[in-house]
């Protein structure tokens, strides 16, 4: 059993649901998507996404014409194995065909990319034996394809990112929601000020930097919300 946060980008609202681990994903069609395909090797008993990036899944999903088997997709970032602001820590991300050959794997990398429903299309460069295609949402606070600024008020899954690693540094945000409140803008002050930042309550460059550096890859503390 899964706890599922979704963000609603039609309401700007945080969803919960709870799912097997053979049940579809949320916003999911057709059962293309079940949360232990989603999951991947993440151990998390908390996952999160958003409604638009199912949505372009189940598009993808559609024109491509075929299952579409999933390696990996969504990592908490304590557990690391991606780089500091990827994609898959949002939820937003997924390598796909590690079962196809080469030849194959270029017809589902050029179905990405003509779909027109993903940000982001990895060239075969960098994933020769997979295909990695994300969403992303706002504008990078530092460079391209990193994670927007956040504040009190934001809402989303890029949230749901720092209140994780507030929590797991020990600075507590009364929750893992996903929305930016008064507690989670405390915590984000007090982290900015032991590490000597500017003590503003904002999510920015510096202060994702420094987050994501100090958390990607640690593994689970003892005040990690799961
Ligand atoms: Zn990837």
């Amino acid at each position: 059993m899964a706890k599922i946060l979704i963000y609603n980008q039609d309401t700007n609202r945080m969803e919960t649901f709870y799912r097997d681990e053979n049940d579809s994903m949320p916003y999911n069609v057709n059962r293309t998507l079940k949360v232990k395909e989603f999951r991947g090797s993440s151990k998390s008993n908390i996952l999160w996404t958003d409604k638009r990036t199912m949505q372009a899944w189940n598009s993808q999903r559609y024109i491509y014409g075929a299952p579409i088997y999933v390696g990996f997709a969504f990592k908490r970032p304590y557990e690391g194995g991606h780089g500091n602001q990827s994609q898959h820590y949002a939820g937003t991300a997924f390598d796909v065909g590690q079962n196809l050959t080469n030849n194959q794997r270029t017809v589902l990398r050029n179905s990405a990319k003509n779909s027109g429903v993903w940000g982001y299309v990895e060239p075969v460069t960098l994933s020769p034996t997979w295909v990695h295609f994300d969403r992303r949402f706002g504008i990078p606070a530092c460079s391209a394809g990193g994670y927007p600024l956040i504040r009190q008020g934001s809402r989303g899954n890029y949230v749901c990112i720092a209140q994780d690693d507030l929590n797991t540094l020990g600075y507590r945000t009364g929750g893992l929601d996903g929305v930016f409140g008064a507690q989670t803008n405390t915590a984000v002050r007090n982290y900015q000020k032991a590490r000597g930042l500017s003590v503003d309550g904002i999510i920015g460059c510096n202060t994702w930097r420094s987050l994501q550096a100090d958390v990607v890859g640690t593994g689970k503390t003892n005040t990690t919300i799961d």
